[in-house]
């Protein structure tokens, strides 16, 4: 027997519609590229966002068509979220900080129809033009003023000219709610980068319990400030949270250091504010520096990577801010858990709570996770047996876009899929999870990730390496730092100096490894594999350079 309920699909433009029926005059709040402060609201998103999705029918793009954005946090990039998903296109966000060739890659790959940019990607945009034969119109975010004469890509358009001039009616279709809404591309795996495809159900699921009291506590009285780019996992779901639950967002554009976002915090009152620990270590030295207080903000969203004690202690202690310590994964939309304390924790000293909340948290409701041996037996919730973490829920990754990779899900005997997430944790009684490794091969700087097969591989072209290992050093600002460790062809010369200089220009800049060690010989496992953990182990006294 079914149930006599509606049956309506669970899709993004629910979201904008709702923000503008019952929260029209929210405020957002945006750093532009320009470097001015512009304001519009919920009301003028939505209409602005149906302008898009008539401009987009005008290029004449089919059902599930990529659209990229190559764009800082603002809200032309908000209108787009809504435009082209609700137009059920596939909102593709690039990652500006990669080297040109990978950006192509990834262009190339997920067959991009339109590229919008803002101009400060111009010189990107012009670097990869001519290798994205799938893009049949570029779009430079600003006025139709500002588009430069001389961009060298042949009709290129001004968001403003382009979408300014639409009819604001627009009846957002309706469809099945698994269909694709929006892409992320990460290379946190082996080989090439490969695409999590969030579908408009997973969103919407992922939108509702992030919401949650215990994961972000959202509400139509918070002004949330993501700094966590639009670009990676769409800052963390918080422009679907935001409309979902009417809180107002202040978008920092292209400026993300200390002063900057200290400024934005304060003017625009925020409550809440979202980051990698790289950001809030740059805004807390802001602050001691300057002796600055916040006055409004009161909790701030720390994850992407571990977030280090200190910073907690400074948070609370220091400034009266509550830290939320979250963890996930682009394949997780993002979001798997987040530390908050429960009812009894309440009553431990600071010093205990401090323990808890240094751990990565607990499960929201929708995501559930296990620990699993070598043999893939459960482990149990004992807070010292370690084990790789599985996750399964509705906003978790069954396959990776194009069934890149294969099947990536391991079967329980129930016939479930769980997806290894390449973490190594622990789980305690109270089912708080804590990561203690990571099993995949990769290394994460100030929130990005470096994929360690390419350094290996950029270091073997060298004529003068045998065999090249790339480990993350522990950095005190960038969380890791990426070195590499090689063995020499008997009878060749390399210096550090010129190894480093063989990677110019082959990845971007700040994929390089930080310093070169060289050694006689990288531990191999009885496979032949790189023992890479051994080799953290010998170098544990080492230093990276300053
Ligand atoms: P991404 O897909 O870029 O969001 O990266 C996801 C990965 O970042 C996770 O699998 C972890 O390895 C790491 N990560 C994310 N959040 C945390 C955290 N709070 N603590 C430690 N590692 C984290």
């Amino acid at each position: 027997m079914l149930g006599h309920m509606q049956s309506q699909p669970l899709l993004i433009s629910s979201l904008i519609v709702h923000a503008e029926r019952h929260h029209a005059r929210g405020q957002i709040v945006s750093r532009r590229v320009e470097g001015d402060i512009h304001r519009t609201d919920w009301g003028q998103i939505a209409q602005r966002s149906r302008q898009v999705a008539n401009a987009i029918n005008g290029l004449g793009l089919a059902v599930g068509d990529r659209f990229a954005t190559l764009a800082w946090n603002g809200y032309r990039h908000l209108e787009l979220y809504f435009g082209v998903s609700g137009s059920q296109r596939v909102l593709h966000t690039l990652n500006p900080r990669l080297h040109p060739e990978q950006l192509a890659w990834i262009v190339n790959h997920a067959e991009d129809r339109v590229v919008a940019f803002d101009m400060t990607f111009l010189p990107l945009v012009k670097a990869v033009a001519a290798h994205c034969p799938t893009v049949k119109h570029w779009i430079a975010l600003c006025d139709a003023d500002k588009l430069p004469a001389d961009s060298g890509l042949p009709g290129l358009l001004s968001y403003e000219a382009w979408m300014g001039q639409q009819s604001t009616d627009y009846i957002w279709p309706e469809f099945d709610e698994n269909s694709a809404s929006s892409m992320c591309y990460t290379s946190g795996t082996t080989g090439n980068p490969k695409a999590a495809l969030y579908s408009h159900r997973s969103t919407i699921l992922h939108a509702y319990s992030a919401a949650l009291p215990d994961s972000l506590c959202l509400s139509a009285r918070d002004s949330v400030l993501p700094v966590v780019p639009m670009f990676h996992v769409n800052a963390w779901g918080l422009p679907y949270s935001a409309a979902a639950t009417g809180c107002s967002l202040v978008f920092p554009g292209p400026a993300m250091d200390g002063k900057s976002i200290f400024e934005l915090l304060e003017s625009e009152k925020v409550t809440m504010a979202a980051g990698v620990p790289t950001v809030w270590q740059m805004l807390l030295g802001h602050m001691q520096t300057e002796g600055l207080k916040f006055s409004t903000l009161k909790r701030t969203v720390i994850g992407g990577s571990a977030c280090p004690p200190a910073m907690i202690e400074a948070f609370n202690n220091d400034y009266g801010v509550e830290v939320l310590h979250a963890w996930g994964m682009t394949e997780m939309s993002p979001l798997g858990t987040v530390c908050t304390l429960k009812r009894d924790q309440m009553e431990l000293t600071p010093a205990e709570q401090m323990k808890v909340r240094l751990k990565q948290g607990r499960a929201v409701y929708g995501v559930d996770m296990k620990i699993v041996d070598a043999d893939g037996k459960e482990l149990p919730w004992d807070g010292k047996t370690y084990g790789d973490l599985l996750v399964r829920g509705p906003w978790i990754i069954a396959s990776y876009f194009k069934g890149e990779g294969g099947d990536p899900l391991v079967r329980d005997e129930a016939g479930h899929g769980w997806f290894p997430t390449g973490d190594v944790a622990v789980i305690d009684a109270d089912g708080f999870m804590q990561i203690t490794d990571r099993s995949k091969d990769v290394i994460k700087s100030g929130g990005e990730w470096i994929s360690s097969i390419d350094v290996e591989n950029i270091a073997m072209a060298h004529p003068a390496v045998a065999m090249a290992a790339c480990v993350g050093m522990k950095h005190p600002k960038w969380d890791e730092r990426p070195i590499v460790v090689v063995v020499k062809k008997p009878g060749k010369e390399v210096t550090r100096e010129e190894l480093l200089a063989h990677y110019e220009g082959k990845i971007a800049k700040w994929q390089i490894p930080d310093d070169v060690v060289f050694v006689d010989v990288i531990p191999l496992g009885a496979t032949g594999k790189m023992q890479k953990m051994t080799l953290r182990q010998q170098l544990k006294d080492y230093v990276l350079p300053g």
